[in-house]
């Protein structure tokens, strides 16, 4: 499956991630942030790219409704970190992980969970814009539409989406008009949009920002402040003004390299963003955030 067809699929109408209902016990349908639990529980993650470990030993909780920011320099295993959480990865040939990532208590690679339903519920955003060669309004209609929603509710869901996008005013006398008409910044928030139109709990991005000016770049870090009532979002970036500036937890990692010579992504430090760029508890994160490495 290409990227774009695993962000339109990036969500569900449905609550669980297994289409065998009886796999979803009640309690896991209740709202998780009334139960006070992580979305995301990482408990010694391994990453391998065929015989390759990107990354190793990653254990790490994602919480409700805050923004999390990964950073590190490039090459540390951040992108393959993301994908992890809605099993992007799986589309790679030899790909697995070992380790454990639990989704609302449910094992996210479990045998009997659903990769798609898996993308649709935690959806994607990624670095360069990607509308669909469509309308502004069939951008949005269109995951809905595969997941079977009623056809006389869906003028509302679209300007819903694209009100919650902060993109309606702009648009709403062009709905018929092709997304390449739109700005980057705009085709961003319609892609978020399309995002959100299948109702995910979870909006990963994939350094959204890094193909905008810097206008546009404000507009959607102000607009991830303002979705981060109703969302959860996890966000890789290179930018750390940029996740000081909107994450409430900031996760740092970097690359070791063995005595062979190989490199493999490490998590090395993981706390709440101001602690994290104001007092770091190690040095490495120290000499990262201080431009003295990478
Ligand atoms: P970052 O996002 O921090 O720049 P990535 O997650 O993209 O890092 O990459 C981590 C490591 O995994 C790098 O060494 C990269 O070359 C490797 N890698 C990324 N994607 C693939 C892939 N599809 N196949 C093999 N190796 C990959």
């Amino acid at each position: 499956m290409s990227n774009d067809t695993a962000a339109i699929d990036s969500s569900a109408l449905t609550t669980g991630l297994s289409r065998k209902p009886q796999v979803i016990a009640a309690e896991a349908e209740r709202p998780v942030e009334d139960r006070g639990e992580p979305v995301f529980s990482v408990k010694d993650l391994d990453f391998y790219y065929g015989s390759y470990r990107a990354i190793r030993d990653v254990t790490m909780d994602i919480w409700p409704r805050e923004i999390t920011a990964l950073i590190g320099p490039s090459g540390c295993g951040k992108s393959t970190l993301l994908r992890c959480f809605n099993r992007m990865n799986d589309l790679i040939p030899g790909a697995h992980i070992e380790g454990q990532i639990m989704f609302r208590g449910e094992d996210l690679y479990g045998s009997r969970v659903d990769p798609i339903e898996v993308r649709r519920r935690i959806g994607m955003v990624f670095q360069k814009p990607n509308p669909f060669p469509k309308t502004i309004y069939d951008n949005v209609a269109f995951g809905p539409r595969v997941n079977g929603f009623p056809r006389n509710e869906m003028a509302d869901l679209v300007e819903l989406s694209l009100r919650r996008a902060a993109l309606w005013d702009e648009v709403k006398d062009k709905l018929k008009q092709s997304a390449f008409s739109l700005s980057g910044g705009q085709q961003q928030r319609l892609c978020i949009a399309r995002a959100i139109a299948v109702k995910p709990s979870v909006i990963l991005m994939d350094e959204p920002c890094s193909a905008l000016d810097p206008i546009a770049t404000i507009r959607i870090e102000e607009l991830m402040t303002e979705l981060k009532d109703t969302y959860t979002i996890v966000i890789v970036t290179h930018n750390m003004q940029q996740a000081a500036r909107v994450s409430d937890r900031t996760a740092f990692l970097t690359a070791d390299v063995d005595d062979k010579g190989i490199r493999c992504g490490v998590l090395v430090e993981y706390d709440r963003t101001d602690k994290l760029f104001t007092t770091p508890k190690d040095k490495r994160t120290d000499d990262y955030i201080t431009g003295r490495f990478g």
